[in-house]
């Protein structure tokens, strides 16, 4: 990052077991990982020929050292690139990229690589579940909400003209490559929208975590040790959410911890990244499902300030107002959240917390006591 102090590489490797019966497969995470990718891809699968998928930004600035280490281990290998940003998960180019992969006749044990960030990856992803009906797949996320978040877990797809991520599928990697030296390049906006996940798997499971990371943030931030140790929990708390439910039929909920205010943030302005992007979104998200959580008498003042203390400190927002331009009215925000979700019987799911490291799932808020609280919220 241009504006931090790069710690001199010293970290060991680190390693988190994704553990799905016969889809189980490792993360490895540490400064430099990206040097022995070849030969780390060559042990997971043997033989196999890889198209290595990266955007224009992440290609201009790692892609050499990917493929150099390709080379070494005598991996053939084909390099297609896709535009950076969102618009980049779309329809045309998932055509776009099945049909490259099929002209450099890879076969169905030959592998696809996304290298890059979520983007990259949940696009990469998407294809590799659909050419030849499934060929391995391998990510290298170089964004650190892709290395925490978004390679872990497999969900893969696209944007539609409906909404965000509504066609993909469930579609594990067989190897996750998480080099967090690469992260040096990444913008501190960009870093910081991805601290927010991690800050997340503390608040939703760890509080021991939580503390940690107050104590260590500005290391993480840095480049350390403490980065890989950050990724490398973050990882597991993915891990043992996932592998307790890969589909998302109860527990995984909880990863979406401040995502439903997040998610309508980010709707309302219409996905202008320039406003607000994905984790600045989550971070507002989670101070709301803080305050949210002690409107309804499950937390006391002092947890909210401690997660509004550590927010603002790594230089995350955390209130409604910090977005800026117009913002919408509470009524259109509950418009948002009620399309967002699925209603039950006139009650809306959320994830609340009685502390930190201790949220849950709700199924039984009442949208009044939310719009209410909304409208406050706006007025403040
Ligand atoms: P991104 O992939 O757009 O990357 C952000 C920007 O950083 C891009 O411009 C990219 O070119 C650039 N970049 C990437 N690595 C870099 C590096 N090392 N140095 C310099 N620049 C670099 O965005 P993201 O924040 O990584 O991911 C967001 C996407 O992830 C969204 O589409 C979201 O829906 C998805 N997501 C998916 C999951 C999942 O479980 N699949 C979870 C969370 C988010």
């Amino acid at each position: 990052m241009a504006d931090t102090i790069v710690a001199e590489a010293a970290a060991e490797e680190q390693k988190v077991r994704v553990d799905l019966g016969a889809r189980s497969y490792d993360i490895k995470i540490g400064r430099g990982v990206i040097a022995n990718a070849g030969a780390e891809i060559a042990s997971v699968l043997p033989g196999a020929r890889v198209a290595v998928v990266s955007d224009q930004t992440v290609a201009g600035l790692h892609l050499d050292a990917f493929t150099d280490s390709l080379t070494e281990a005598g991996i053939d290998h084909t390099v297609l690139t896709v535009p950076a940003g969102e618009s980049t998960k779309c329809f045309r180019e998932f055509e776009r990229l099945c049909d490259e992969v099929l002209d450099a006749r890879l076969e169905r044990g030959d592998a696809v690589v996304a290298l890059g960030g979520g983007v990259v990856g949940d696009l990469t992803g998407f294809v590799a579940s659909a050419v030849r009906r499934g060929m391995a797949f391998v990510q290298v996320p170089t964004t650190l909400l892709a290395q925490v978040d978004s390679s872990v877990g497999g969900k893969t797809g696209i944007n539609a003209r409906h909404g965000k991520n509504l066609i993909g599928a469930f579609y594990q990697p067989a190897l996750v490559l998480a080099d967090t030296a690469v992260l040096d390049t990444l913008p501190l906006r960009d870093f910081r929208a991805g601290y927010a996940e991690v800050a997340k798997y503390g608040l939703l499971g760890d509080a021991e975590f939580f503390s940690w990371l107050e104590a260590n943030w500005k290391a993480v931030f840095a480049g350390g040790a403490e980065r890989d140790e950050a990724v490398a929990r973050s990882c597991q708390a993915k891990a043992d959410i996932v592998a307790a439910d890969e589909f998302e039929a109860g527990r995984r909920a909880l990863l979406n911890l401040g995502h439903t205010f997040g998610h309508a943030l980010e709707a309302a302005v219409s996905y202008e990244t320039q406003r607000l992007v994905h984790g600045e979104g989550v971070s507002i998200g989670m101070m709301l499902a803080h305050e949210f959580s002690e409107r309804l008498g499950l937390v006391g003042e002092d947890t909210v300030s401690r997660v509004h203390k550590h927010l603002t400190d790594v230089g995350l927002p955390v209130r409604i107002q910090e977005i800026p331009g117009q913002l919408p009215t509470a009524e259109t925000f509950m418009d948002i959240i009620a399309q967002d979700k699925k209603v039950s019987r006139g009650a809306l799911t959320f994830i609340l917390t009685r502390g930190i490291g201790e949220a849950f799932v709700e199924k039984g808020v009442d949208p009044v006591q939310v719009s209410d609280f909304l409208k406050e919220k706006l007025q403040a």
